[in-house]
């Protein structure tokens, strides 16, 4: 049931020898695994990518291991996947065409938090969560928050230009990126971008690169934007008696020219999942939002969306946060929506896929119609704020995956009909390669794999992932 590999060169016997050797040499054979536990607790990420053991890891201890591994690479013409924490929802880190995985999860310090200019300097190792936890202990924010953030990494972030609740009103990982030290296939390292807050010089390399899935180059350091901590936040759940009301509520609010940091939708699958993982929700209730805003006068913009949802269409209660503590209670039923959902099926595969906020409703109906037309059970949540939506299809039999795979095609060519976009965190990946034509044209990909190119002409770092390769899987 697994997404098979593409269809990529693996590198011969002799040049996968003759690296580990020049590894060895040059890092020390501490930071060199070669063993097949080793190598095999690197083969997978958090996606359902077949999996494929790579022939050595290097656990990079600094932007020095980093360049001298892409140095023997391309001496030995080994293939590189570039790593983080692993958690990458569509085979991003998956060393499809064996060679190396470079890890850089040690490579983690957190070199300067710069009041003043509001900026810090982190390596690629440091955990999403812990990046939040210290810049807020001295009064600051950033704001890049995937649900993920306990496990993920800042590496991944860059690679997958990552998203979560907050993006609605602060944008995703590329809105606080100023600069990157990165390291280039044979070892050259380049600094891109600025540590000012403005800076136009030159093409926005720094762009190009946050979201290349480690195609591109290998990050090693990041500039990333800070801002003042907001000073009060308020967070509010409102029931509804399905979601499509609740989809509703969300064009409404952001009509009545509030911006929530967070708003993210459950339909009545999910909740019945949330339901059976202990939390009790009101059963009249079909559809939710969780709604949290923030700022000097969050209180009164919590109001203003009181008054605003209280007169939608279907409300079946709002309850709000007393406290700190209420709502970390909150946000604990919405991280856990993943595994709590990952219970209801042998099999679940979440896509990402975004469409305009006044299209949720439609997207929620095309949807069921494909439910119903291939039979696969689904259920929906996500940042309906910024209509990111998580369409999640279900099922137990190993024969039932050609309907999943027909189901997940169908959704991809309605999301791009009503406008939207294939991928608004996850990546393409090697999951979604083969529905790349369906959003972009020839030329677009074209001038895309010209830019792979430039950067890596011997195809060499993390082949496989976003072009589907000539007889990929899924094409
Ligand atoms: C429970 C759960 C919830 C999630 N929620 C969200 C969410 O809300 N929003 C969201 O955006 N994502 C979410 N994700 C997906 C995932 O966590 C993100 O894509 C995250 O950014 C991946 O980070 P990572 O450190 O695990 O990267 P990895 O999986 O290790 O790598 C991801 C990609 O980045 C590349 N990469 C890694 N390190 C580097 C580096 N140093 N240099 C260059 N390229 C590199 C890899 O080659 C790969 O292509 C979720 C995943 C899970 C399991």
């Amino acid at each position: 049931v697994l997404v098979r590999p593409p269809d990529v060169i693996l590198p011969s016997r002799a040049s996968i020898d003759r690296a580990k050797i020049e590894l060895e040499r040059r890092l020390g054979p501490s930071k060199v695994l070669t063993g097949e536990d080793a190598c095999g607790a690197y083969a997978n990420d958090d996606s359902d990518v077949e999996g494929r053991r790579a022939d050595v890891v290097v656990i990079a201890a600094s932007a020095e291991d980093v360049a001298a591994t892409l140095a023997i690479a391309e001496a030995c013409e080994v293939p590189v996947t570039p790593r983080a924490g692993g958690t990458g929802r569509t085979g991003g880190a998956v060393p499809v065409a064996g060679g190396i995985v470079l890890a850089t999860h040690a490579i983690a310090r957190i070199k300067e938090i710069d009041r003043a200019n509001l900026v810090a300097v982190v390596e690629p190792g440091v955990v999403t969560g812990v990046l939040h936890a210290e810049v807020e202990r001295e009064g600051l924010f950033y704001a890049p928050d995937p649900n993920s953030l306990d496990s993920c990494m800042i590496g991944g972030n860059l690679g997958e230009n990552a998203g979560g609740p907050r993006a609605l009103k602060y944008g995703v990982t590329s809105d606080w990126v100023l600069g990157l030290e990165a390291c280039l296939v044979g070892g050259r390292v380049l600094r891109t971008g600025k540590r000012t807050v403005k800076g136009v010089t030159g093409y926005d390399v720094t762009a190009l690169l946050v979201g290349s899935e480690g195609t591109l180059a290998v990050f090693t350091e990041a500039t990333l934007r800070l801002m003042p901590k907001p000073p009060g936040i308020a967070t509010a759940l409102a029931l509804f008696v399905d979601v499509r009301a609740a989809a509703a509520a969300v064009g409404a609010i952001v009509a009545a020219g509030v911006i929530p940091r967070c708003l993210e939708m459950l339909d009545a699958a999910t909740l019945a999942a949330v339901r059976g993982a202990g939390v009790a929700v009101d059963e009249r209730a079909q559809g939710m939002l969780l709604i949290e805003v923030d700022g000097e006068s969050a209180e009164s913009a919590l109001l203003r969306v009181g008054e605003v949802v209280s007169a939608s269409a279907g409300l079946v209660d709002i309850v709000v946060a007393q406290d700190g503590t209420q709502r970390d209670r909150l946000w604990a039923a919405r991280r856990m929506l993943s595994k709590a959902t990952r219970k209801l099926a042998r099999h679940k595969l979440s896509e990402d896929v975004v469409v305009p906020r006044t299209k949720i409703v439609d997207l929620l109906e095309r949807t069921d119609e494909i439910g119903e037309a291939t039979r696969v059970r689904h259920l929906t949540y996500g940042h309906a704020g910024d209509g990111n939506l998580h369409v999640n299809f279900l099922w137990d039999h190993d024969e039932e995956r050609p309907a999943v795979d027909r189901a997940i095609e169908m959704l991809m060519r309605a999301t791009v009909k009503l406008g939207g976009t294939l991928t608004g965190e996850h990546g393409i990946g090697v999951s979604k390669a083969p529905f790349l034509a369906f959003e972009q044209s020839e030329e677009l990909i074209g001038i895309q794999k010209q830019i792979k190119d430039v950067f890596d002409p011997k195809g060499l770092l993390n082949p496989g992932k976003i072009f589907a390769s000539r007889g990929h899987a899924g094409c």
